[in-house]
C-alpha cells in the first residue's frame, strides 16, 4: 500500500464545510467574499528527508520552502507558518543555523512564523502553512481541461541528481561538471517555488500542482485523476543538457523534489505565458497537451518513450 492508497483507505473523510478538502496541494476555506484561506502541512524526517550531517541552515530553508510550494500551486500568497519541531537535544549550533535558514526563507517569501510546538523526540520538522487565494484565480488540480497545454515553470532533475548521485554509474558520473554538481546541490537544499511568476500568470492558468514527487507522478494527479490523459514531449521538458547527453530522462522525470509548478492553460494563452516566462528569466516551457485518452504518452524525438516508474511514493 503506497501513501495515496493509505490516505484513500483510512483518511478520505468527506468535507463538511471546507470549500476544498483532501486531494489538492492545500485545503481551502472561506475567508471573505473574494478570498479563500489555503492551508497545508509538510514534514521532513531524520534519515528519510535529511541526515545528521545535513546543513541545518538549508534544512530551515527547505522545511518552509516545501510548504510555500503547496500554496504557490493553489495560486495563493503564503502568509503564516506554524513550526512543530522534534529534536533529541537542544544544540545551539544546530538550532541557530536552522533558525537562520528558516528566517531567510520566511523573509524572501514574506511569511510570518506565528506559532508551533517543540518536543523532545526523533528529529522531525513539520510546518503548517496558511495563505490567501483569490477565489477568481484559484488553481485547483481538478480545473485542468481537455486540450489544455501543459507547462512547467523551470527545469527538473537537479535535486534528484544530487540525492541519487551515489547510484549513478561511474561512467555517467564522470561527465558531471563541478558547476552542475553545485546546481544539483542548490536544487536539493534550496528549493525556490516560483511565487512571483505564478501570481502574475494565475489568471492565464486552469489547473496546477507542484512537482514534489517527480514530474511523471505529479502529472498523473492533474490528468488521470480527472479522467484525462496527456501527451508529453520529452524534448521540450526543461532540464540540464547532462540528462539528455547521458540518456537519464527517467531520473529527471521521476526523481522529484523540484518544487516547480506543473500547470495547464488554454492554447490561446500560449504567447502571454511565454512572454511572462521571459520577463521572469525562467527556463519554463510548454511540454505537452492534456488528451482524452486516459493514459500518459511520452514522446522523444518523435518516438514513443516508456518510463519504468512514475515517481516517488512513500511506502511505494
Ligand atoms: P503534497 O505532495 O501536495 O503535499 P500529498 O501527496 O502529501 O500532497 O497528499 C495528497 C493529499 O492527501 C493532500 O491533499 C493532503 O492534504 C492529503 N493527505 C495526506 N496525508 C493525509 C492524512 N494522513 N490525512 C488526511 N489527508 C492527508
Ligand atoms: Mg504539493
Amino acid at each position: 500500500m503506497n501513501e495515496f492508497d493509505l490516505i484513500n483507505k483510512y483518511f478520505n473523510f468527506p468535507s463538511i464545510s471546507a470549500d476544498l478538502g483532501i486531494g489538492d496541494d492545500a485545503a481551502l476555506f472561506n475567508k471573505n467574499k473574494n478570498e479563500f484561506y489555503a492551508i497545508s502541512v509538510d514534514t521532513l524526517n531524520l534519515n528519510h528527508h535529511f541526515t545528521k550531517t545535513s546543513d541545518p541552515y538549508y534544512l530551515g530553508w527547505k522545511s518552509l520552502a516545501v510548504n510555500i510550494s503547496d500554496i504557490v500551486a493553489m495560486g495563493g500568497m503564503p502568509k503564516y507558518a506554524l513550526l512543530s519541531l522534534s529534536i533529541l537535544e537542544p544544540e545551539d549550533f544546530w538550532l541557530s543555523k536552522f533558525a537562520k535558514g528558516l528566517r531567510a526563507c520566511a523573509k524572501k517569501y514574506n511569511v510570518e512564523l506565528i506559532g508551533g510546538d517543540t518536543n523532545k523526540g526523533s528529529p522531525s520538522i513539520s510546518i503548517t502553512i496558511i495563505g490567501d487565494v483569490l477565489k477568481k484565480n484559484v488553481l485547483r488540480r481538478d480545473q485542468v481541461q481537455i486540450k489544455d497545454e501543459i507547462w512547467l515553470t523551470n527545469e527538473v532533475g537537479y535535486a534528484a541528481l544530487h540525492f541519487q548521485y551515489d547510484s549513478i554509474p561511474q561512467k555517467n558520473r564522470q561527465t558531471i561538471s563541478n558547476c552542475l554538481k553545485k546546481s544539483a546541490h542548490q536544487g536539493f537544499v534550496k528549493p525556490m517555488p516560483p511565487l512571483d511568476f505564478i501570481q502574475k500568470a494565475k489568471s492565464l492558468i486552469h489547473g496546477a500542482i507542484d512537482v514534489s514527487d517527480g514530474l511523471a507522478g505529479d502529472l498523473q494527479h492533474i490528468t488521470l485523476k480527472n479522467g484525462f490523459g496527456a501527451k508529453i514531449y520529452i524534448d521540450k521538458i526543461p532540464m540540464h543538457k547532462w540528462f539528455r547527453e547521458n540518456n537519464f530522462y527517467e531520473l529527471a522525470l521521476t526523481g522529484g523534489e523540484d518544487y516547480q509548478i506543473l500547470f495547464t492553460a488554454p492554447k490561446k494563452n500560449n504567447n502571454k505565458i511565454n512572454s511572462l516566462l521571459k520577463k521572469f528569466s525562467m527556463k519554463g516551457a510548454m511540454i505537452g497537451h492534456v488528451s482524452n485518452k486516459k493514459s500518459i504518452q511520452y514522446e522523444l524525438n518523435g518516438q514513443p518513450f516508456y518510463l519504468s516508474k512514475d515517481g516517488f511514493r512513500h511506502f511505494g
